[in-house]
C-alpha cells in the first residue's frame, strides 16, 4: 500500500492504485525511490536481527503495538463512488523512528502494509516503494534529530530535555520527505503537475499528519514515566482523527453528488481540466461522453420522485461498475445527466476507444430494472466530444458533447459523435449560450406579438407570440440568433415555459381590456416528446385564469415527424386540455395527409415561402390553392403567413384562406403596444367582403365566443369597417 507513511489519506492511495504501471516517469520514480530506500531498509533489518535485544522491551512493545493497530485499523469513509481512509499511526511511527533501532520501525510499519498490499493483489512494486519511502522518511527524521540534539535517545523512555528541539525538526523532516515522495508519486500517476499536487494536499497534511507528529514527543515523555500514560495521548489523537474525518467529509460533499455519491460538475470540470492538460503535454487525447436517460421524466412523473431517485442510484452504480477507475471518470451533472471522461494515450484510435466506451456504457444499462414493482427499460442517449478533434478547452468539449447529445436524443438510445456540420455554435454563439442561461433568469426574454387577421373581414382574431432577447449589450436579438442554440442544448425547455407564461399573462391583459384575442406560441421539437408539457400548459393557464381555447400551440411539421408516435400522444393530451394546435411552416416538411388526419390538429399555417411566391409566377399559387383545399377538407383553419402586401391578401381571398398574417398588417410589436394597436386597427378596404366566419368560429375562437372582439364591435360576425 502506498500512503503517506501511515497518516495519509487513502483517497491518495486508491488514486495511485488506479494507475496501471507502465514504463513511465512514475515507474522510474518508484524504482529510484526503491534503489535509495531498500538497501537502507535491508541493512537496518539485518542489524536488528543480529542484535535483537534491547533495553526497554516493554516501551518498544507498546509503541510497536499501537503503530500496528493504528495502521491495520484505518478509518474508512464509505461513499458510493469511492472509499476514503484515514490512518493515525504517524505519532507512534515518529516516536519509534527516533528512539528504536531503524530496523524495528521499518518492520513494524512495513509488514502490515506489505501484507495489506499483497492481500489486495497489488503490483509488487507498490509495497516495495512503500517500504523504501518509509525507510527514507524514518532515516530523515533520525538524521534531523541527531544533527540537532547530537544523539538519539537509547530507548523511548530515555527521551531527554535536549531532544525536544531535535524531535520537532525530526517531525518536519518526516513530513517533508513523506509528503514529497508520496505526493510526487500521486502527481505522476494522476498526471497533475507535481507542485500543484503538493500544494493542494499540504493543508490537509498539516492539520492531520502535522498535528499527529506534534504528539510524538508527548508519547515519549509519557513513556519515561509509565507505558500507561501513552493511552492519554490517544485522546488528542482521537480529536485529530475526528477533525480529519470531518474535513474529508466536507471536501467530499463539496465535490460529490449527495444522491449517487458520484463526482459532481465541479469535480468533473477539475478532472476534465487535468485530462486536457495531460493530453496537451503528452500528445494524447480525451474522450468526453455526456449521457442522458431517455424517458426519465416520465418515470419520475408517473412512479414518483423517490422511484426516480432509485433509478438514478441504480444507473450511477451500473456506470461506476462498468469501467475500471483508471480508465474512465464517471460523474453526475444533475437530473438524469451523467458525464464520463477518459484520457487516452495517443490519439490514433481515439474514435474507436470512444465508441467502445460508449458501447460498454450502454451495455451495462441494457438490463431492465424493477422499480416499484414495474419493470423498466433503461435507455440512454450519449453525445461524444473528443479532444483534440472537437475542442481543446473544457468549455468547448462540454458544449460540443452537449450538442452531440441532443443529436443523439433525436434518435434515442444511441450515441453520436460531435459533428461540426450539425452545430450552430460558432465561438460567439457558444458565448451567447452561456449568457442565455443568465438572460433567462434575469428576465431578458420578451415577447413581441404579430397580429393575425380574418382574411375576409380583416378583423384581428389573435396574435402570434414571437420571442426576442433584450440583450444588455447586443440589443434586441431575433429568435434565429438564439432559438437554435437553445434547442440544441436543452435550454429550450425553460425558455418555452417563460414564453408560455408571458403569453398567458398577455392573454389575461387582453381579456381585462375587453379583447378576446387568441395567442399563438411556438413549440419546439423537444416539447412534443415531453409528456409533462400538457400539465405545464394547464398549470400556466390555470395560474393566469385564461381559457385554454384562447391558446394555440404552433408546431412545425418536421417537429412532428421526428417522433410521430409521441407527438400524437402529446398533441392529443394538449387537445384534451382545450388548447388549439397549428401546424406551422406547412409545405416545408414531409408530413403526409395520413399523418395530418391522425394528428388531430386545428390549423394549417402555409409557410411564407409559398405566400411570397404567389406573386413570383412560380407554382406557389397552385400549392397554396391545393393546401387551402386540403386543409378545409380535413376541417382545418388555414392561415397564410408572410402576407407582405395588399395584393397577396387579395389573391388569398378567392382561395378561401381563413386567416392572414404578415408585415402588411403589422410587424411583430411589444406586448405593451398591442391593445392600442388593436383598437386603432382599420381593416383594409379590399377586405370589405361578406365575412367568412364558419371555419374561424369553429376553430379559432373559444367555445362560447363566436367572434373576435375588437373596438369596432363586440358582436359576433360584425362587418369590418
Ligand atoms: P415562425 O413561427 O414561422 O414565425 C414567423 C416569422 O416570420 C417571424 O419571425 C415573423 O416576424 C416573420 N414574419 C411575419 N410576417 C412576415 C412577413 O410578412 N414577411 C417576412 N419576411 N417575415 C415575416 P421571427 O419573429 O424572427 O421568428 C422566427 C422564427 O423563430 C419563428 O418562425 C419561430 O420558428 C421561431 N420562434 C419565434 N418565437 C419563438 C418561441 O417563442 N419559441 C420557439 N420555439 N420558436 C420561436
Ligand atoms: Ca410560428
Ligand atoms: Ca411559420
Amino acid at each position: 500500500m502506498l500512503d503517506r507513511h501511515s497518516q495519509g489519506r487513502s483517497s491518495d492511495r486508491s488514486r495511485l492504485w488506479r494507475i496501471r504501471l507502465r514504463p513511465t516517469r512514475l515507474v522510474l520514480f518508484m524504482v529510484g525511490t526503491c534503489v535509495l530506500g531498500l538497501p537502507i531498509a535491508a541493512q537496518a533489518v539485518v542489524a536488528l536481527l543480529l542484535n535483537p535485544l534491547h533495553d526497554h522491551p516493554l516501551d518498544l512493545a507498546v509503541l510497536v503495538a499501537t503503530l500496528v493497530v493504528a495502521e491495520l485499523l484505518p478509518i474508512r469513509i464509505s461513499r458510493a463512488a469511492r472509499t476514503d481512509e484515514i490512518t493515525i499511526s504517524s505519532t507512534f511511527a515518529l516516536a519509534l523512528a527516533v528512539s528504536a533501532p531503524l530496523g524495528l520501525v521499518v518492520l513494524a510499519q512495513g509488514l502490515p502494509t506489505i501484507i495489506d498490499d499483497l492481500r489486495r493483489g497489488k503490483d509488487p512494486l507498490r509495497p516495495l516503494f512503500n517500504v523504501a519511502q518509509y525507510t527514507l522518511t524514518f532515516a530523515a527524521a533520525r538524521v534531523a534529530l541527531q544533527l540537532v540534539a547530537g544523539d538519539l535517545p537509547s530507548s523511548p523512555s530515555a527521551f531527554a530535555h535536549r531532544h525536544l528541539l531535535g524531535i520537532v525538526c525530526a517531525g518536519v523532516a518526516f513530513l517533508v520527505v513523506n509528503h514529497g515522495l508520496v505526493g510526487t508519486a500521486i502527481a505522476l500517476s494522476t498526471r497533475v503537475p507535481i507542485h500543484q499536487q503538493l500544494l493542494d494536499d499540504i493543508r490537509f497534511e498539516l492539520v492531520t499528519s502535522g498535528l499527529l507528529l506534534c504528539l510524538a514527543p508527548l508519547v515519549l515523555v509519557g513513556l519515561a514515566f509509565s507505558p500507561v500514560l501513552v493511552l492519554v495521548v490517544l485522546l488528542p489523537i482521537e480529536a485529530v482523527r475526528r477533525s480529519a474525518m470531518l474535513a474529508l467529509e466536507r471536501e467530499h460533499d463539496a465535490l460529490h453528488d449527495s444522491l449517487t455519491g458520484l463526482a459532481n460538475r465541479a469535480l468533473l470540470r477539475a478532472h476534465l481540466q487535468a485530462a486536457v492538460t495531460h493530453a496537451e503535454r503528452t500528445g494524447g487525447g480525451v474522450v468526453l461522453i455526456m449521457l442522458d436517460l431517455d424517458h426519465f421524466k416520465e418515470i419520475n412523473d408517473t412512479l414518483g420522485h423517490s422511484v426516480g431517485d432509485e433509478l438514478l442510484i441504480d444507473v450511477a452504480r451500473r456506470l461506476h461498475g462498468s469501467v475500471r477507475q483508471d480508465q474512465a471518470f464517471i460523474s453526475r451533472l444533475g437530473g438524469d445527466e451523467f458525464a464520463v471522461v477518459a484520457a487516452i494515450d495517443g490519439v490514433g484510435d481515439l474514435q474507436q476507444s470512444a465508441a467502445q466506451l460508449a458501447k460498454r456504457l450502454s451495455w451495462v444499462l441494457q438490463e431492465p430494472t424493477t422499480l416499484a414493482g414495474v419493470r423498466v427499460d433503461i435507455q440512454a442517449s450519449m453525445g461524444i466530444a473528443l479532444m483534440p478533434e472537437h475542442g481543446v478547452t473544457i468549455d468547448d468539449l462540454l458544449a460540443r458533447a452537449d450538442v452531440a447529445l441532443y443529436a443523439a436524443k433525436e434518435v434515442r438510445g444511441g450515441w453520436s459523435f460531435y459533428e461540426p456540420a450539425r452545430d450552430q455554435h460558432t465561438p460567439q454563439r457558444l458565448g451567447l449560450l452561456a449568457e442565455l442561461r443568465d438572460g433567462l433568469e434575469r428576465g431578458e426574454l420578451v415577447l413581441h406579438y404579430q397580429p393575425k387577421c380574418e382574411t375576409r373581414s380583416g378583423q384581428v382574431i389573435g396574435m402570434e407570440a414571437l420571442v426576442r432577447w433584450q440583450h444588455p449589450v447586443r440589443g434586441l436579438l431575433s429568435p434565429d440568433d438564439f432559438i437554435p442554440i437553445a434547442e440544441q442544448t436543452g435550454l429550450i425547455g425553460p425558455l418555452t415555459l417563460v414564453v408560455l407564461t408571458q403569453a398567458a399573462e398577455q392573454l389575461r391583459r387582453w381579456l381585462d381590456a375587453g379583447l378576446r384575442l387568441h395567442v399563438a406560441v411556438n413549440i419546439s421539437v423537444r416539447h412534443l416528446t415531453d409528456l409533462s408539457l400538457p400539465a405545464q400548459v394547464e398549470q400556466i393557464l390555470r395560474t393566469h385564469q385564461v381559457p385554454a381555447a384562447l391558446m394555440t400551440l404552433e408546431v412545425t411539421e418536421s417537429t412532428i415527424m421526428k417522433d410521430p408516435t409521441r407527438a400524437v400522444t402529446v398533441l392529443a393530451m394538449l387537445r384534451t386540455l382545450g388548447v388549439k394546435i397549428a401546424v406551422d411552416d406547412y409545405g416545408t416538411g414531409y408530413s403526409s395527409l395520413a399523418y395530418l388526419k391522425r394528428l388531430a390538429v386545428d390549423e394549417l399555417k402555409i409557410d411564407k415561402s409559398f405566400i411570397f411566391g404567389m406573386l413570383a409566377g412560380d407554382d406557389s399559387p397552385v400549392i397554396v390553392r391545393s393546401t387551402i383545399e386540403l386543409g378545409h377538407n380535413l376541417g382545418l383553419l388555414v392561415t397564410a403567413e408572410g402576407v407582405e402586401n395588399a395584393q397577396t391578401w387579395q389573391e388569398l381571398l378567392p382561395l378561401g384562406c381563413d386567416v392572414v398574417q404578415g408585415y402588411h398588417i403589422s410587424r411583430p410589436m411589444p406586448g405593451g403596444k398591442t391593445i392600442d394597436w388593436v383598437r386603432a386597427w382599420q381593416p383594409p378596404l379590399h377586405t370589405a367582403a361578406p365575412p367568412h366566419r364558419a371555419a374561424i368560429a369553429e376553430h379559432a375562437l373559444p367555445p362560447g365566443t363566436d367572434a373576435p372582439v375588437n373596438h369596432e364591435s363586440d358582436l359576433p360576425g360584425a362587418p369590418p369597417c
